[in-house]
């Protein structure tokens, strides 16, 4: 479903990402962990074209662009690669002003061409999904953070993205709200959704990843299953990471 071919990116003069290989295959879940600094949001950024990555190529689906240096992506061509993943960031970014279930018609409505009553039915359908029925005609500021997570999550499966990134989703919230989202997003992950997940919840990707990618200086330092990262690794740069956050 995703297959990232020596894929660079730098800001300016710091290279960010420095070669980047990787393959998701459909239906599973993808665990980035790996120091701050390391480049795991730009990777995940560069998924969903919000950096435009300098040199290597992106498939995501049957759909791939190649990147090189001076390379102009054509509005339309953006536009029909991002559809293809929806997106879960740390800051929720729900539009304060409209409902809960409004929040999850807008996309559908804008971008999709939905009518609004298959919108709404959708919504409400994602709405019992993540838990949150109740809540639908309640505005974002009405909910606890760990609720506003969930609504933006299933704002993200409101599109039909054929792949769910999630930006250190958990990162914002008080520590007694983290487990309702990962709760949600591991019933996603089983229920064959394929991810890439941003997050330090070390747990998590014991528990749920079908692959661990350990990111160190721009570089996937190691990847493989929980066991080979957490157990079995003999990386130094791993392990050394593993304690710190242990
Ligand atoms: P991580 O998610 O692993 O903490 P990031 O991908 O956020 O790492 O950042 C990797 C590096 O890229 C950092 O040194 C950061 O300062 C730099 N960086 C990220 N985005 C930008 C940007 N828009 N402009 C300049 N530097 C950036």
């Amino acid at each position: 479903m995703i297959k990232l071919e020596n894929l660079y990116k730098s800001f300016g003069d710091i290279d960010v990402l420095k070669g980047i290989n990787l393959e998701v295959e459909k239906g599973k879940t993808a665990v980035v962990i790996g120091p701050s600094g390391s480049g795991k949001t730009t990777l995940l950024r560069c998924l969903n074209l919000l950096e435009i990555p300098n040199q290597g190529a992106i498939t995501i689906g049957e759909k791939e662009l190649q990147f090189q240096s001076g390379t102009k992506l054509k509005p339309t061509q953006m536009t029909l690669f991002r559809q293809q993943t929806g997106m879960v960031f740390q800051s929720y970014n729900l539009f304060p002003h409209l409902t809960v279930v409004e929040n999850i018609m807008e996309g559908q409505v804008v971008v999709l061409k939905r009518s609004k009553t298959d919108a709404k039915k959708r919504s409400l359908d994602l709405l019992a999904k993540v838990g949150l029925s109740d809540r639908a005609e309640m505005y974002p500021h009405q909910l606890s953070g760990g609720q506003q997570q969930r609504v933006g999550i299933a704002r993200a499966m409101a599109m039909d993205p054929k792949v769910l990134l999630f930006d250190e989703p958990t990162s914002a919230l008080d520590p007694e709200l983290v487990g309702e989202v990962l709760k949600v997003m591991k019933d996603l992950a089983e229920e064959g959704m394929t991810m890439v997940v941003v997050t330090h919840e070390m747990e998590f990707a014991r528990d749920v990843a079908d692959q661990v990618i350990f990111m160190d200086q721009g570089v996937i330092a190691e990847k493989g299953t929980p066991e080979e990262i957490f157990t079995l690794s003999t990386n130094p740069r791993t392990q050394q990471f593993l304690n710190k956050v242990a």
